[in-house]
């Protein structure tokens, strides 16, 4: 019988433990259970490629990084015990018809609506 050394975990293995190639003329250097580690791991990866690529997708769809701006202010806007407002989160107003966060100066003087919704509510 003739062995084979695996090129990956040094064993000598039957050449029957060897995937063959190019219409059994060839066998991969790798063993079975090698190749088939090997396949797994590239799956996972492409696996994590796949949900990095869905929460993009997501992110973008939700509004991109302004989305993880407005969710980080609103974190710190919810929990103003746990979290000081610094001075940049203090001057910033929830918009009543846009709920976005938006810096003080966009607002309507002494009202919630910032500036974007008066006007479009004016428009209307
Ligand atoms: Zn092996
Ligand atoms: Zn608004």
């Amino acid at each position: 019988m003739i062995k084979r050394i695996c090129t990956k975990c040094k064993q000598e293995k039957d050449l029957e433990s060897f995937y063959k190639r190019y219409k059994g003329k060839y066998y991969f250097s790798e063993c079975k259970e090698c190749f088939k580690e090997r396949a797994k791991k590239a799956y996972k990866k492409r696996g994590l490629e796949h949900n990095r690529k869905v929460r993009r997708a997501w992110t973008d769809k939700h509004g991109g990084k302004e989305y993880y701006k407005q969710a980080s202010y609103r974190f710190y806007w919810n929990n103003p015990g746990k979290n000081q407002l610094t001075r940049y989160h203090k001057n910033k107003k929830i918009c009543r018809m846009c709920n976005r966060i938006r810096p003080g100066y966009k607002f309507v003087k002494n009202s919630n609506i910032c500036k974007e919704c008066q006007s479009a509510k004016n428009a209307n």
